[in-house]
């Protein structure tokens, strides 16, 4: 089978969907793996780095000819409309959040796996490229608060005086708000979290954070959280409110599948807060976890620096990238087979994925 590993495109992507190990790994298998020029640049892989791991140089007519297809973000429609027919395209892909490159993957009958589809089961932990790319974001996003305050993070007891460690709050306890927490901790300072999963408690206490108990318990489905009801929001607002007046700064990163961010810090939240104060969004993707968020930028308002940045697992990009690539490699090896492609849509994984829909899961196609 010919394997093609694309070059991202997206503005500021550094990614890349596969690494020496992984081309190693999928040469093994019985691939042949052909690599984009430069794919790797923005992850510190060169070219030469990938051909001594097996792979081949990708000529022009490649896209045309591989069979699999692998990626980080979604390819442009046109892209995609020079992909082989059938051809089985495995990245984030997000299809039904843009009408023309559903179409286009339809028009070439691209059997697409969006891997933000694949279930959250514990066989698909080592595939989860939301968990992996979210731990990056997390950190990242502390990282940035810490860049972005005019404070220490930890307490110093100094020939000038004591320093007394920051306040940080982190909205939303999954898995970037704990490396969020987990990376504040490792910085000094005094770390505190809330989500709507009771669970988050015990997780947050043994990161050596404290859960702020905002009174509201709203587990959905498959371990997340349900959008909350208005009563709820408001005793959480109000509680909220109160709290925030004391806290140096705040990282966001609650999110419910498929919908908006919950708006969570209010503008009289932001306007409570002391002059000096970091808001990192890491929800700005989706709209936001604070309302005076603006999506890729870096504001003040009320005094408080607000940042909205939308691309926190590119900046690490050469770890994102390791960890993404081997969720990719261990995805495909659900269907590469003896150096063929084979699909059992009796795995749920594989069928749960499966853009569109598989035929029933009945027999292997
Ligand atoms: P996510 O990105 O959808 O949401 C981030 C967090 O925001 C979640 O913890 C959610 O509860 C929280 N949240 C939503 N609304 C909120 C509100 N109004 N106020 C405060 N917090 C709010 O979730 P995620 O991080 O991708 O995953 C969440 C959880 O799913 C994980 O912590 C884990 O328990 C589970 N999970 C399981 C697996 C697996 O078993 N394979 C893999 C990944 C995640």
């Amino acid at each position: 089978v010919e394997v093609l590993v694309l070059k991202e495109a997206a503005a500021g992507e550094r990614r890349v969907a596969a690494t020496p190990e992984t081309v190693r790994k999928l040469v093994a298998a019985g691939a042949t793996v052909r690599v984009e020029p430069g794919a790797g640049l923005g992850a510190g892989i060169s070219d030469q780095a990938y051909a001594e791991a097996g792979a081949l140089p990708a000529a022009a007519d490649a896209r045309a000819s591989a069979e699999l297809v692998l990626c980080v973000q979604p390819p442009a429609p046109e892209l995609i409309g020079a992909l082989r027919e059938g051809a089985v395209l495995v990245g984030m892909l997000h299809p039904q959040a843009d009408p023309a490159r559903a179409a286009a993957l339809q028009a070439r009958r691209i059997r697409a796996f969006p891997l933000e589809r694949l279930p959250r089961t514990t066989r698909a932990q080592a595939m989860d490229v939301l968990s992996s790319q979210a731990g990056m974001a997390g950190y990242k996003a502390t990282l940035i608060a810490a860049q972005l305050a005019p404070r220490f993070f930890p307490m110093l007891t100094t020939a000038a005086g004591t320093i007394r460690p920051s306040k940080v709050l982190v909205v939303g306890a999954g898995v970037a708000g704990l490396q969020a927490i987990a990376t504040a901790r490792r910085l000094g300072a005094q770390v505190e979290g809330f989500d709507v999963r009771p669970e988050t408690r015990e997780q947050i206490e043994s990161l050596g954070g404290k859960f702020l108990d905002l009174g509201v318990s709203a587990a959905g489905e498959g371990g997340y959280a349900r959008a909350l009801t208005d009563e709820e929001r408001a005793e959480q607002q109000r509680r909220l409110a109160e709290h925030v007046r004391n806290i140096d700064v705040i990282v966001c990163t609650a999110a419910v599948p498929g919908r908006p961010a919950p708006k969570i810090i209010s503008a009289a939240m932001v306007a409570g807060m002391k002059p000096g104060s970091v808001i990192v969004d890491l929800a700005a993707e989706t709209g936001g976890n604070c309302e005076l968020t603006e999506r890729g930028q870096t504001v003040e308002r009320h005094g408080v620096t607000i940042a909205g940045p939308l691309d926190l697992a590119s900046m690490g990009a050469v770890h994102a990238s390791e960890m993404y690539a081997r969720n990719v490699f261990n995805f495909v090896v659900l269907f590469l087979k003896d150096g063929a492609l084979s699909f059992d849509w009796n795995d749920e994984l594989l069928a749960k994925t499966a853009w569109p829909e598989p035929p029933a899961a009945t027999a292997a196609a």
